[in-house]
């Protein structure tokens, strides 16, 4: 039987597997079904996790992540390039379902991310890394005093719009309706904010470029207006977030722990989940920052916290 099942080998993954090997759990295995990195690989360039800030060449998300497993399995972490199905309760343990076989463990952690939903628009996923992001705070800085777009109009678009306005010279924000789903006083700062364009009624209908990156968008509108274009090497999209929670779906369509409304898994401040045992850390717990550096400190918390359970259940 493992002390520790991690599913998913993000940033979240890792570390919580290096805590729980170096504290002294012996049967760790991090599943991961695809390479160990998480999403952050993707990432072209990252500048905001301290201590390893490179200019020139920049830093790419891959570089930062390279050494991350070798350190893991340096202390016993075990990695299996599999699937998780599903994890399921057995009395005060767990069984982890890998398709094929099951395997009982422990305790289970699970840091399987989360994914920003596409518009759908084309030319999104040719030009996503290369002009089009789902991440401000990541990407923002590379449009200091440049013209963006956003496109939603929920509390993360018009957050970010807010935060993007305070680095980019303008941020059109792109939303198919009049009404907003973002709160009354997130929409009335953004409405105040001069740096701020509202293009309503409107949807990208393409993104276009060449192979340098994003060069614009073509904005068709549902209210008869003509379609126009705007000229923008950014555009940021937050059309919302799939919580990637399905290991934790049971077969009666329950979750095995408690899941808020937007089915991010509900933790306290030590990656608790309501269920003894099981841990939830990264991008798909509640209140998550969304950021390689706190996806990390998850990790570390709740490779600790397995770790004490292990110890108590041997005691
Ligand atoms: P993830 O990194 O999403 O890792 C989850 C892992 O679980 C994945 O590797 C996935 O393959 C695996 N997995 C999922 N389901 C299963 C399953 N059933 N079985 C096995 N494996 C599974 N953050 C920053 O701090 N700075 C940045 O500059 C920055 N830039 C970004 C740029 C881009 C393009 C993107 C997409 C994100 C960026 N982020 C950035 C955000 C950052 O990548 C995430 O916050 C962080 O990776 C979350 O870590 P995690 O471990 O929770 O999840
Ligand atoms: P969201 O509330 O689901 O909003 C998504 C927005 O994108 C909506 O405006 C939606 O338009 C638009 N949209 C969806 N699909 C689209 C498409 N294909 N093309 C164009 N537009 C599309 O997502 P979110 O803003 O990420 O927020 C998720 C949850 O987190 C919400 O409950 C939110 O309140 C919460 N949140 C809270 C805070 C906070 O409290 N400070 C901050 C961030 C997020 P329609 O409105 O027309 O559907």
């Amino acid at each position: 039987m493992l002390d520790c099942a991690i599913i998913g080998g993000g940033p979240a993954g890792l570390t919580a597997g290096l805590y729980a090997t170096r504290g002294g759990l012996k049967e760790v295995v991090m599943y991961e079904m695809g390479m160990p990195g998480g999403q952050i690989t993707q990432s072209s360039e990252i500048e905001n996790y301290p201590g390893v800030f490179r200019e020139d060449p920049p830093l790419t998300g891959m570089d930062l992540m390279e050494p991350w497993p070798a350190q893991c399995m340096h202390f016993g972490m075990r990695h299996e390039m599999k699937e998780v199905r599903q994890v399921r309760r057995k009395g005060e343990i767990f069984e982890v379902d890998l398709g094929t076989e099951s395997v009982e463990a422990k305790t289970v952690i699970v840091c399987t991310g989360s994914t920003p939903r596409r518009a759908g628009f084309k030319g999104e996923d040719e030009f996503f890394g290369r002009g089009v992001s789902t991440c401000a705070t990541c990407d923002g800085f590379f449009y200091k005093d440049k013209e963006v777009a956003v496109l939603g109009g929920g509390d993360t678009a018009l957050e970010e719009a807010l935060y993007l306005a305070n680095i980019c010279s303008k941020v059109y924000v792109i939303h198919r309706r009049e009404q907003f789903r973002a709160a009354p006083p997130t929409v009335e700062r953004a409405m105040k904010n001069e740096k701020i364009e509202f293009i309503l009624n409107a949807s990208i209908d393409e993104a276009f470029g060449d192979m340098t990156g994003l060069q614009g968008v073509r904005i068709v509108f549902n209210d008869g207006r003509e379609p126009m274009t705007l000229e923008v090497p950014g555009l940021f999209v937050f059309v919302g977030n799939n919580v990637n929670n399905k290991v934790l779906l049971q077969d009666d369509g329950s979750f095995l722990c408690d899941v808020n409304e937007q089915g991010q898994v509900i933790v306290d401040l030590n990656m608790h989940t309501s269920v003894p045992g099981l841990y939830a850390a990264g991008d798909l717990r509640i209140e998550a920052a969304k950021q390689v550096v706190c996806a990390a400190a998850d990790g570390a918390i709740a490779g600790m916290q397995a770790l004490h359970h292990v110890q108590e259940m041997n005691s």
